[in-house]
């Protein structure tokens, strides 16, 4: 009976390997130096965990652990609600080490879905228990599989929210620069007009969770960047997206690709390189959260050559300064998402640390990275906070990020879902 023999080899090996990527389910008693719950940071608090949720959370003296619960507690520590990465693509990888259109073209969606297993538990490990995963940029639906392995307990990772192919206007995305007889494959779906429609719910037959659009690209041989879509477009495939109940969220970097973006009805902007104070308030009238992913326009003016703090500062780099600034200045909701993938994954707090390098208070950037990324994935009933009923999604760091927001990269603890997945050098017992 071979066959017998063989799955019950990878039923044992199953199980010894879930019980050391992770520890079973139980009751918690957490407490730390500060909590954040999400908006406010609190001391004296302490966290019960029952299974998969929070039971309980507030001040100590209010607060029992129930009988058997397991305790921790370390010194100079803030506990924060799982972060909440709001732009990732776990099936790339940083430009520096292969280009984007060699990965595209020359890399099988089997080897980029192993190294996306691998960026998947970077991320989680980083602190980040949640992604949204804006499209695997060439390699179909393997983030839906990656999603389930996930959720199946497979592989550790983020919980995540996956657009699947994404879709371009014809003519408009990458990879470029090959003969024109060649049929050269794309990094997302091209389609245009009433065909729309059918590839929108294609995309969401095939399980995207979130619809994501292409409203400007650089066009052309010499690549300048214009909308692609119309406004009707757009709209088309917002309307098809929303009847399924799923929002559309769009890649823009010019003013008239946003424009038309936001008025069709798209959730989020991301990029945004040319924002001004007039497009961010526009964005705030129609409730657009904006993801100015500065850590990937940093990251790819360093690998065209830039020094950081050495060399002059490129265009790209003043102007994304003053953008941001602008977006503030307009009251527009920041999110966060720093496109990592461009740079590596588990390093998904350098977008952190450059949104107050770039004029942000740290404790906002903490509110954007739990509970404004919830409530803009419609996540806020789940994750970005820490309350009764939500998710155990708990992570400890050494430090006070909401001082120093570097402080999350000391990450000694990591919780998803009342599981443990990191617990480095806490005090724990019985
Ligand atoms: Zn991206």
């Amino acid at each position: 009976m071979p066959m017998k023999s063989s799955s019950l080899a990878f039923f044992l090996f199953l199980s010894w390997s879930l019980t050391v990527v992770a520890q079973r389910p139980a009751s918690y008693y957490i407490t730390a130096d500060r909590i954040f719950d999400g908006e406010v940071m609190h001391e004296g608090w302490a966290v019960i965990v029952e299974h998969d949720k929070i039971a309980a959370a507030g001040p100590k003296e209010k607060i029992k652990g129930p009988v058997g619960a397991i305790r921790i507690s370390n010194a100079n520590t803030t506990l924060v609600p799982g972060l909440i990465e709001g732009h990732s693509h776990l099936f790339l990888y940083p430009y520096n080490i292969t280009d984007w259109s060699t990965q595209v073209l020359k890399e099988s969606d089997s080897y980029r879905t192993a190294r996306a297993t691998v960026h998947a538990k970077n991320t989680l490990m980083a602190g980040f228990t949640t992604t949204r995963d804006l499209g695997t940029e060439g390699a179909g639906y393997s983030d839906v599989a990656v999603k389930r392995a996930i959720e199946e307990g497979i592989i550790p990772g983020p919980r995540m929210l996956v657009a699947g192919r994404a879709i371009v206007a014809t003519g408009s995305y990458g990879p470029k620069g090959y003969d024109t007889d060649m049929h050269i494959m794309s990094g997302a779906e091209a389609a245009d007009g009433p065909d729309l429609v059918r590839v929108v719910r294609d995309q969401i037959g095939k399980g995207a969770d979130v619809i994501k659009v292409y409203a400007d690209y650089g066009w052309g041989p010499h690549g300048d960047i214009q909308p692609t879509f119309s406004l009707e477009e757009l709209k088309t495939i917002v309307e098809t997206a929303r009847s399924s109940g799923r929002p559309t969220v769009a890649h823009a970097t010019t003013r008239e690709g946003m424009r038309r973006a936001v008025l069709a009805g798209v959730e989020t902007i991301e990029h945004g390189d040319l924002i001004d104070v007039e497009l961010g308030k526009l964005m705030k009238e129609h409730k657009v959260t904006y993801f100015p992913t500065v850590a990937a326009s940093e990251a790819i003016a360093q690998y065209d050559g830039w020094v950081k703090d050495k060399t002059p500062e490129p265009q790209s780099i003043i102007d994304k300064k003053k953008s941001f600034k602008e977006a503030l200045q307009s009251g527009v909701t920041m999110g966060m998402g720093g496109d990592v993938g461009v740079f590596a994954h588990g390093e998904n707090v350098r977008e952190m640390e450059l949104m107050v390098e770039y004029g942000m208070n740290a404790l906002e950037v903490l509110k954007a990275a739990t509970s404004v990324n919830a409530r803009a994935f419609h996540l806020d009933g789940l994750v970005g906070s820490i309350k009764e009923g939500m998710k155990a999604d708990l992570v400890i760091v050494t430090g006070n990020p909401a001082v120093t927001i570097s402080d999350l990269r000391m990450v000694v603890f990591v919780m998803k879902n009342g599981v443990v997945y990191k617990q480095e050098g806490a005090a724990l017992d019985k």
